[in-house]
């Protein structure tokens, strides 16, 4: 049988980034590093460059909720992934997918803010985050400052453990805006700290790793692993990129998700 057959497929909810750091392309091109195919429902168009994000334009709730179904009807989807989503109806929108499949994996990556301070979700949507879809999660992964504004919790444990209660069934708590020298990333899941993992500092700021982390973890769950060992994986496949990460413009550095192609390594 033809191998791209076989490609698990991955479908992204994700804003689109024309700049090429975050969002979809950040998919696209984790999900072929790992061997997937990659679906796409774009969520919100945006206006950014390699500084922040200047302007979100959200799709209609309708638009994704017709063009899921239509994937879905047609592709074996293996994992939902879930990036920027613009509107408190849009969740609403991915929401009654998500019932309709409750079986695929969902890594739901709860972005907040652009890496540049541009918020990327107001008080409504993160409401609709909170009660409709990380009840949904199978590996939620907010970063330190989104796990904090989900909670209205300061102590990073207690927040993991109250989204843990609000139904995710595992928390990767990113640890890269923590003043720290390494990068703790904390990863909970029945009611505890399950493991720490601790990475490098790498020394600039980067563009697109939230979503990188994300899309890997859904790229591996579609390939089949457990939640830990996607998550494990995932890590070590984004600190490469963002080792091998280059500054496209003038602001911050894109990960260089493609590292593994390179023949001068
Ligand atoms: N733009 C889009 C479309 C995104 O999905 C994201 C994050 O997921 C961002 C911008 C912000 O990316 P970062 O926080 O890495 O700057």
């Amino acid at each position: 049988m033809n191998k791209r057959a076989q490609r698990p497929a991955v479908l992204c909810f994700s804003g689109h980034d024309p700049c090429g750091g975050a969002g979809i392309q950040a998919d696209i091109e984790t999900l072929v590093s790992h061997g997937c195919h990659a679906a796409s429902v774009i969520t919100a168009l945006t206006e950014q460059d390699s500084h922040n994000v200047k302007k979100i334009l959200p799709q209609t709730p309708d638009a994704i909720f017709s063009q899921a179904q239509t994937l879905l009807a047609d592709l074996p989807i293996k994992a939902f992934k879930i990036g920027l989503i613009g509107h408190a109806d849009s969740a609403r929108a991915i929401h009654a997918i998500l019932q309709q499949y409750s079986d695929i994996p969902v890594i739901l990556d709860t972005v907040l803010a652009a890496g540049g301070g541009a918020p990327l979700a107001d008080e409504n949507l993160l409401g609709a985050i909170n009660e409709l879809l990380v009840p949904c999660a199978t590996v939620l992964t907010p970063n330190s400052v989104e796990a904090r504004k989900l909670t209205g919790l300061d102590d990073l444990p207690a927040a993991a453990l109250k989204l843990l209660e609000r139904g995710a069934r595992y928390v990767l708590v990113t640890g890269s805006h923590e003043q720290t020298d390494t990068v703790c990333n904390q990863l909970f899941a029945d009611g505890r700290l399950l493991e720490a993992f601790n990475w490098d500092r790498l020394p600039h700021s980067y563009h697109g790793s939230g979503c990188t982390l994300a899309a890997a973890i859904a790229g591996l769950s579609a390939q089949g692993l457990a939640p830990f060992n996607a998550v494990l994986e995932a890590q070590e496949y984004t600190w490469n990129a963002l080792q091998h990460g280059y500054r496209p413009g003038s602001g911050q550095y894109h990960p260089d998700r493609l590292f593994w192609m390179a023949s001068d390594l």
